[in-house]
């Protein structure tokens, strides 16, 4: 018999997986199927960023391993881009690894700090692999509830002192999945001041810093004094150019902290194949350029869905940034129930707010990730 490990057993259910199982039943019987669920941009890569991969790919020194921390014409490109669209200043040296996708980072980051027992702070609703990776190394978490009356933002204050003491770790990420909340500024200095107060470790997460919409520019939390005393910043090239697949991302900030995620990386894994990281300089070099369209298509996506979520009955707060509607379930419905509801009886898939995380229950998430807004609410509208 085979045996799975207590660290597998415990998994939550992977909520997609779930999800993906009931939308191919939904299928099968011949549906026309909606799906707002998956954060994942239905659009391709510019152009111009897969020419660049396409002449390294030919080039024989790009076939080789690849550094784990990074090409250093990729670190270079980071701590430019880092500078001129935050103002933050980072060391391509030392200051900035590679990562296979900012999921790869986040989920070994506890493997170098976290022993058994210590705490980690995790928003709840979150990003599923926070907990997860924290568990993995046997890590407690501590659930930060996000909720409406704070903007979605943890409450510092309430987290009770005797946890504080055994935090190691804390995760946030803003702009948010799945709340679309953001941060500013007096947010993160009241994060950077607990941290040097309790001693802990902030990952930053800040994947959709450039979807963003009506002029609204997300920070960086190391814009802040101090924060890079204190912490690293994730930061993928996944939604800012269409490249979920291509896998690249980085981290920034701590050398500290980059130093103990490196270590892991080059015990376990390896770098970005080169050719990827190609392109990811030419992305990072002509971010603006390449990034305007993008933002253009989800801007209009993002009005469209503001507009016809309000015709309808819905309860949400139009984001300023994300790919992420967060709507209350109708009355009389759990999250699950509501979602299942909309995808048996009308081939929608949004995903149940409570595989984010308990305080999630009573929401759902819509994601602009498809172009059939309109069609979509209309059939929202009508489950109700
Ligand atoms: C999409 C996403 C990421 C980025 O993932 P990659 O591994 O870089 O593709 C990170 N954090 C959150 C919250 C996300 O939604």
């Amino acid at each position: 018999m085979v045996e799975m490990a207590e660290r597998i057993k415990k998994l939550p259910p992977y909520l997609f997986a779930e999800i993906d199982r009931l939308k191919e039943d939904v299928a099968k019987k011949g549906v026309d199927i909606i799906d707002l669920g998956v954060g994942d941009p239905d659009i391709p890569t510019p152009t111009e960023i897969i020419d660049a991969a396409k002449e390294a790919l030919y080039d024989a020194k790009n076939h080789q391993y690849p550094s784990y921390v990074g090409m250093y014409e990729f670190r270079e490109a980071t701590a430019r881009w880092y500078k001129s669209r935050f103002g933050v200043d980072i060391n391509p040296t030392d200051e900035v690894v590679s990562l296979i996708g900012s999921k790869e980072g986040i989920a070994h980051l506890p493997l170098a700090f976290i022993n058994p027992g210590d705490y980690a702070l995790i928003p709840d609703p979150g990003y599923p692999v926070y907990p997860v990776s924290v568990m993995f190394v046997g890590g407690e978490s501590y659930r930060m509830p996000l909720k409406k009356e704070n903007n979605f933002l943890p409450d510092l204050s309430s987290i009770p002192e005797d946890v504080l003491k055994k935090t190691k770790l804390m995760f946030i990420g803003y702009p948010n999945n799945p709340t679309s909340a953001v941060a500013e500024k007096d947010f993160y200095k009241d994060v950077v001041e607990l941290a040097k107060k309790y001693d802990f470790i902030v990952a930053s997460d800040n994947a959709y810093s450039e979807i963003c919409y009506d002029g609204y520019k997300p920070i960086s939390f190391l814009e802040i004094e101090g924060a890079k005393d204190v912490g690293i910043e994730f930061h993928s090239l996944s939604k800012t150019f269409n490249m979920t697949g291509w896998r690249i991302g980085f981290a920034v900030g701590n050398r500290e902290v980059i130093n103990g995620l490196g270590k892991v990386k080059t015990n376990i894994d390896s770098g970005i194949f080169q050719a990827v990281q190609v392109a990811g300089i030419y992305a990072l070099n002509n971010s603006e350029k390449l990034n305007e369209p993008i933002r253009k298509i989800f801007q209009d996506r993002k009005d469209k869905m503001t507009k016809a979520l309000s015709r309808g009955s819905f309860e949400f707060d139009e984001p300023k940034a994300t790919f992420y509607f967060w709507v209350k379930v109708p009355n009389g419905y759990t999250s699950a129930e509501f979602t299942k509801k909309l995808l048996e009886e009308k081939g929608i898939v949004v995903t149940p707010g409570n595989g984010f995380g308990d305080v999630g229950e009573g929401y759902f998430r819509i994601s602009i990730t498809n172009p059939r807004i309109e069609e979509a609410v209309e059939r929202i509208q009508s489950a109700i």
